[in-house]
């Protein structure tokens, strides 16, 4: 009997072997990250990953909920993916999982209905499992449930992307901050945070792997070990990180931090280690307080601007960025000018704009006085362009400075990379490597980029 079941394990095995997948990613970096802690494994139960997709026995597709724009185009390039593998007799196994699936569940299945495996945001190392039960059963699998509180992922680790010098390292899981925009907390659950120690172990494996800059992730790194008791966790995890990995030459770089959850303390750690890199990205969503409080995002733009002063005063060389949301419910004409009015006043160096994306469960879904469309545009593109003047002036100022870069991409003879501050510089004509950090001094200016020459001395 047990010979039987040995022999029956190494024929499964032997079937999974030839299996081979592809991954499609949508969304943000934790999303990347996570389907690169999924293709490790996928990998590690014996599947193979592939680059072409017209080729994979099982395709995957790792979702994002957060604007509906972009959530419709998935929709439709899934279905599209769909329709021109069948059209030349190619019919892989879909799975779909991640914020998406969490976020639309049957409604998604409905409009996918060639996809046979459709789970959220939970659950997803069982992928390999359901694999093996559709396989058996060819029945169609459905999975939303909803993380548990305890619930972390990734102890499995990554296959991470290995042409790259920089990688990401989630140190958090979901949101509990409910802003009244937002998808996330509905989709990805309560704040989870990674063990200080998992942290450190993948930290350690990273650098033997040869990366040089580790982008620690989580929707509000600021409160990073709420969830585990810790006060002030994140300031332990990052001195804990700097006494481990003193001596090394890794660039710690971390994303988003969260305003109202953003202390002064934080830019202190990183103002005195040697590994923290000098980029601060603060997401504002509006200038205006009643805006900000309809967001519920548990920030004045008094405080805010007090952290920017801050960050300014103690980092004179650090880069600020940021989000903003136009065409908020209810955003007047006055809104509007406060946001603009902070956007001078902060000077960001860098800044994602976007149109207010209306998602139905949230709090500001049934929210009166949506906006007109062509009157957010407008806003939007006079918001744009105030960015865009404080960014030429900005880039203007660095022309004759002396920076250190760390190249992350190199395209022929043409090399570029990022001072600490996230400011990416260009050398054209250079004979570099990836990964390299050298001295440059910025020559010129010319459509929005610096480009640079490398100092010798
Ligand atoms: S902090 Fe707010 S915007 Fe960010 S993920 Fe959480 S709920 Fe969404």
């Amino acid at each position: 009997m047990y010979r039987l079941y040995y022999l029956s394990k190494w024929v499964e095995n032997l079937i999974m072997a030839n299996k081979t997948f592809f991954v499609e990613t949508y969304g943000c970096q934790m999303n990347k990250s996570r389907s690169e802690h999924i293709a490790q494994v996928m990998v590690q139960n014996g599947y193979h990953l592939i680059e072409d997709k017209k080729r994979a026995d099982i395709l995957l597709f790792n979702t994002c909920a957060v604007r509906e724009h972009a959530s419709e185009k998935a929709i439709s390039n899934i279905q599209k993916t769909i329709k021109d593998l069948n059209k030349i007799s190619r019919h892989p196994i879909i799975v779909i999982f991640g914020c998406m699936s969490q976020f639309l569940k049957n409604r998604l299945v409905q409009r996918v209905p060639g996809a046979q495996i459709v789970i959220g945001t939970s659950n997803i190392e069982q992928i390999p499992q359901y694999l093996e039960e559709y396989t058996r059963k060819k029945k169609k699998i459905l999975d939303f449930n909803l993380p548990s509180t305890s619930q972390v992922f990734d102890e499995r680790g990554y296959l991470r992307n290995s042409s790259q010098i920089f990688t990401f390292l989630p140190i958090t899981y979901g949101c509990n901050n409910f802003c009244s925009y937002c998808v996330v907390p509905y989709t990805t659950g309560p704040q989870r945070s990674k063990p200080l120690l998992t942290i450190l172990k993948e930290i350690e494996k990273i650098i033997q792997d040869g990366y040089q800059e580790i982008i620690l992730l989580g929707q509000n790194v600021n409160s990073y070990g709420l969830d585990l008791g810790l006060k002030n966790g994140f300031e332990v995890l990052l001195q804990t990180i700097d006494q481990n990995f003193h001596d090394s030459s890794i660039w710690i770089r971390f994303l988003t931090s969260h305003p109202k959850d953003m202390r002064p303390s934080i830019v202190d750690i990183v103002k005195n280690s040697p590994l923290m890199t000098r980029y601060f990205h603060l997401p504002i969503q509006s200038g205006s307080d009643r805006i900000l409080a309809a967001m519920n995002r548990g920030y004045t733009r008094d405080h805010y601007m007090g952290l920017v002063n801050y960050i300014r005063q103690t980092l004179p060389d650090s880069g600020i960025g940021t989000d903003i949301i136009i065409g908020f419910p209810g955003e007047t004409e006055r809104d509007f000018l406060d946001t603009l009015d902070i956007v001078q006043e902060a000077q960001f160096e860098q800044a994602y704009t976007y149109i207010y994306s209306s998602r139905s469960g949230t709090a500001a879904y049934q929210l009166p006085d949506q906006l007109p469309l062509a009157e957010k545009k407008k806003r939007l593109q006079l918001l744009n362009q105030t960015l865009s003047d404080i960014h030429q002036i900005k880039l203007k100022a660095w022309v004759g400075k002396r920076a250190k870069i760390m190249i992350d991409q190199i395209e022929g003879l043409n090399a570029s990379g990022r001072t600490t501050d996230n400011q990416r510089i260009f050398l054209p004509n250079s004979n570099l490597f990836l990964g390299q950090v050298i001295s440059v001094v910025v020559i010129n200016t010319l459509k929005g980029k610096l480009y640079g020459e490398l100092v010798l001395s």
